[in-house]
């Protein structure tokens, strides 16, 4: 089946409302493409973030449309398509009230305040053993490619030029609830991960200085990817490499 046709079984899938051969279907799909694991892994990001603001009501037309539109398509007892259909048109009103929800939300809540927690938390489980790499390699010929075969897009992978800072390779790690690529590099004792990912914000930005939980980050915008740049070293070692990574060749 071709993506276009699992896109909108994806939210069903996600209820446990598919038939099972159906399921079938969908989870032999999934296990191929990573695009369309990587919708399945947004929805549930979504839904965590819907999960943790506030409940706002749809407007009541709006509600009524819905809910007298998916009581037409049961009554017609339409094949599993149309329900998908139907699944996929409710997802849709989700993701528009959810985007409102959302919106709403970030007005009084810090912008980035999830997110922080989660590199946060995500940096600091990659310091407690095992290995914070899945390849080990400081040539980005290597890294690149085996990150664009995991991740449905291309971060700028850089090797810093400076003395005392190394590239030790990459890993898949996870965001809100979703797979990110992720760069790792080394100073003296100290690990350093760089988190990326794609986000809405069209705008470059300048990379913005936070501290959190005893670490301190970089964050930037650039081509349609969020940087997230993550470490225990101080402030200004942190830049060096921000300086690096961001913005060389
Ligand atoms: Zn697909």
């Amino acid at each position: 089946m071709k993506c276009d046709e699992i896109h909108p079984a994806l939210a069903a899938l996600f209820d446990d409302e598919l038939q099972p051969a159906d399921r079938k279907l969908v989870e032999g799909h999934l296990e191929t493409c990573v695009q369309c694991r990587y919708k399945l892994a947004e929805l549930s990001s979504l839904r965590r973030i819907l999960r943790g603001g506030p409940t706002l009501r749809a407007p009541e037309a709006l509600a009524k449309a819905v809910i007298s539109d998916l009581q037409a398509q049961r009554h017609a007892g339409r094949g599993f398509r149309h329900h998908w259909a139907a699944a996929a048109m409710a997802c849709t009103v989700l993701l528009a009230i959810g985007s409102l929800a959302l919106w709403s939300w970030r007005s009084y809540d810090d912008a980035g305040r999830l997110e922080r927690h989660d590199v946060i938390s995500a940096h600091a489980r990659s310091l407690l053993g095992g290995s914070p790499i899945a390849i080990a390699s400081s040539d980005r010929h290597v890294v690149k490619p085996w990150l664009t075969a995991r991740v449905p897009y291309a971060p700028a992978v850089r090797e810093p030029a400076v003395e005392g800072f190394e590239f030790l390779g990459a890993r898949i790690d996870v965001i809100t609830d979703r797979p990110v690529a992720t760069l790792v590099y080394k100073r003296r004792q100290h690990l350093i991960n760089l988190f990326v990912w794609p986000t809405r914000e069209k705008a470059t930005t300048a990379a913005q200085y936070a501290d959190e939980r005893g670490y301190g980050m970089y964050r930037w915008v650039a081509k349609g990817l969020v940087y997230y740049l993550v470490s225990d070293l101080d402030a200004a070692e942190l830049r060096t490499l921000q300086v690096q990574v961001c913005c060389g060749k």
